[in-house]
C-alpha cells in the first residue's frame, strides 16, 4: 500500500479519474474501494455524516482500520453522535471527529447568534468545509456516500472525480445504489442507522437545518428547507 503522495499534474489526475470512472462504472462498491485502496493506500479515507454507517461498513471490509472523517459541527442531533460512537466501538475503523476552529459560542460571539438562519453558506464553510479541508490534508483521496438517485444535483456524480480546487480525488462507491439497495445492505449486515432515518428524515445534517422529508419528495428537500440550498459545499465539482 502506498503511503506517500504520488506527484501528478492536475491534468494527469483528471485523466486518471476519468479512466478509473470508465473502468469502474457498474462495478460493485467493494471493487471500487479495492481500486482506491490500491491506488492511494494509506492516503485514502472515508467521510461520513452518520445518517447511517453503510459506506464505513463497505470500506472497512476492504480496508480494515480505515480512517472515517466525521465533521463534528457542534450542531448534530444526539442520534447522529450515537451512531458515530457505535461505529467506533463496533466496526474496524478509526473515527476522526474534526471540529471547527470555533465553538458554537465563539462563532455566535463573532458573527451573531444563529448564523445558520441568516448565512447558511458561511456557517457551512466555517463548520464543515474548512474542517474537511483541514482533515483532507492528510489524504489524497476520500470516499463519500453520494448516490445518483439522491437528488438532481447528484445525478451525474462520477465513480471517481478529481477536485481540482482541493487537489483531491473523490471516490463514490455507492454511486449506483438506490435507497432499496441501502436498506437491503443495512438489514443484511445489521449496519448502525441513525434513529431519525426511521422517523421521517430522508437526509440528516445539523439539527437547525434538517427537517422531516415529505413522503415521496426529494430526499434532500428537508435540508435548509427555508433556503435555495441543497448542498453544504463539501461536494465541489472541480
Ligand atoms: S448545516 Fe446548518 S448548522 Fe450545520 S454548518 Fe451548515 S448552516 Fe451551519
Amino acid at each position: 500500500m502506498s503511503s506517500t503522495t504520488v506527484a501528478r499534474t492536475a491534468q494527469e489526475s483528471i485523466e486518471l479519474a476519468r479512466a478509473a470512472s470508465a473502468q469502474l462504472e457498474g462495478q460493485s462498491a467493494e471493487k471500487i474501494v479495492e481500486w482506491a485502496a490500491g491506488e492511494f493506500g494509506e492516503r485514502f479515507c472515508v467521510t461520513s455524516s452518520f445518517a447511517d454507517a453503510v459506506l464505513a461498513h463497505v470500506v472497512s471490509k476492504v480496508v480494515p482500520g480505515v480512517p472515517v472523517i466525521f465533521l463534528d459541527t457542534g450542531l448534530h442531533f444526539a442520534e447522529t453522535l450515537r451512531v458515530r460512537d457505535v461505529v467506533q466501538r463496533t466496526l474496524p475503523v478509526t473515527v476522526r471527529s474534526i471540529r471547527p476552529r470555533q465553538t458554537v459560542a465563539e462563532q455566535d460571539a463573532e458573527f451573531g447568534p444563529r448564523l445558520y438562519a441568516r448565512e447558511p453558506d458561511e456557517c457551512c464553510f466555517l463548520r464543515k468545509v474548512e474542517p474537511l479541508e483541514r482533515a483532507l490534508q492528510d489524504y489524497d483521496a476520500w470516499a463519500a456516500g453520494l448516490r445518483r438517485d439522491e437528488s438532481p444535483s447528484r445525478a451525474n456524480t462520477p465513480v471517481v472525480g478529481f477536485e481540482r480546487a482541493r487537489g483531491k480525488f473523490k471516490v463514490s462507491p455507492l454511486v449506483l445504489w438506490t435507497q432499496a439497495d441501502v436498506d437491503k445492505y443495512i438489514s443484511r449486515y445489521n449496519v448502525p442507522v441513525n434513529a431519525l432515518m426511521r422517523q421521517g428524515y430522508a437526509s440528516v445534517g445539523c439539527w437547525p437545518c434538517t427537517r422531516r422529508t415529505p413522503p415521496g419528495g426529494d430526499p434532500r428537500s428537508g435540508r435548509w428547507a427555508a433556503f435555495d440550498k441543497t448542498e453544504c459545499g463539501l461536494h465541489t465539482s472541480g
